[in-house]
């Protein structure tokens, strides 16, 4: 699976691997909502969430879904000769929540795109994670070759559920893991590092449920703090103690030696713009981030998978 030079399974080299080319994801905003903001399980959304939703929040700028494809598009070519180039991703929101019709209307729309982009990608939390929903997200592999549901995992403890104000359960997490199965969909879940309330060993009990839940892909998030969310506030009254840059590097490295090798790495780290983060601002890039944690497997003469 892994190469000798390789200790991550990312997802570029997966691509190249299976594909022989990278894929880039082009972000989608269906204009929806969360359960989570409406006031269903909770209203203002989790502490870290931005108002829109983790996402572009181009449809409440009312941008066509067209226009948010053509542009992401131009950006995902760029450096491609021929082939595809890009990843379908509706990413804003929980994009099965309120209703099915919008994601189904994009669905229809995202099919003239198939050759360019070979994936869809859905994300949803697992509360919105309905039989309908995949049954919806099933029918896409009639166009696209795989469909993936990106599912927000973030904490395997319901008292930070709670803490961090997400209102969803490890329970949730495993059902619609198991509905994912039935459906025959690929499952990426999101993991997030450093939340408030979380006891140390976290993202090693998020590694445990991901491989009882037999996960296919795995994105790590360092928490942010970004401008315009409740975090933002906590954070500045002296509320929220974030973590060091060093101590995330070994704790994603300790979860990559517990991961199965063919669990594929999304993300190993989040990004944020200048303008949306508020701290931490001493961190490395993005891209050193990233650099960092390969190099510190390497350091330690271990490949992901090594005690999986
Ligand atoms: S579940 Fe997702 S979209 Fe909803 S408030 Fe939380 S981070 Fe934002």
């Amino acid at each position: 699976m892994l190469t000798e030079q390789a200790p991550v399974n990312s997802l570029g080299r997966h691509l190249k691997r299976t594909r022989g080319r990278r894929l880039r994801r082009v972000m989608l905003d269906l204009g929806l909502t969360c359960p989570n903001r409406d006031g269903v399980r909770g209203r203002g959304g989790c502490i870290y969430c931005d108002v829109s939703g983790s996402g572009t929040g181009a449809m409440k700028a009312r941008i066509p879904l067209e226009e948010q494809w053509a542009e992401g598009l131009q950006r995902a070519q760029r450096g491609v000769k021929e082939g595809p180039s890009a990843i379908v991703y509706f990413q804003s929101y929980s994009s099965t929540y309120p209703s099915l019709l919008p994601l189904q209307q994009g669905l229809e729309t995202a099919k003239q795109w198939a050759d360019d982009a070979p994936i869809v990608a859905i994300g949803t939390r697992p509360d919105c994670f309905t039989p309908e929903a995949a049954a919806l997200m099933a029918s896409a592999k009639d166009t696209f070759e795989e469909v993936w549901l990106e599912l927000g995992f973030e904490t395997a403890d319901d008292a930070v559920q709670k803490r961090i104000e997400r209102f969803d359960t490890l329970e949730n997490f495993h059902k619609a893991c198991a509905l994912a199965h039935e459906y025959g969909l690929s499952i990426v879940a999101h993991c997030i590092d450093g939340l408030p309330g979380e006891k140390p060993g976290g993202l090693l009990r998020q590694m445990n449920e991901i491989k009882k839940a037999g996960v296919h892909g795995v994105k790590f998030h360092q928490l942010m703090v970004l401008r315009k969310t409740k975090l933002a506030a906590q954070w500045i009254q002296g509320d929220i103690e974030l973590q060091a840059a060093a101590d995330y590097i070994q704790h994603v490295a300790d979860a990559l030696e517990v991961l199965p090798q063919e669990i594929v790495i999304h993300r190993l780290a989040a990004e944020a713009s200048a303008g949306e983060l508020l701290a931490p601002q001493e961190w490395p890039s993005y891209k050193q981030l990233h650099g960092a944690i390969e190099n510190e497997m390497r350091r330690r003469g271990r490949v992901q998978g090594a005690r999986a």
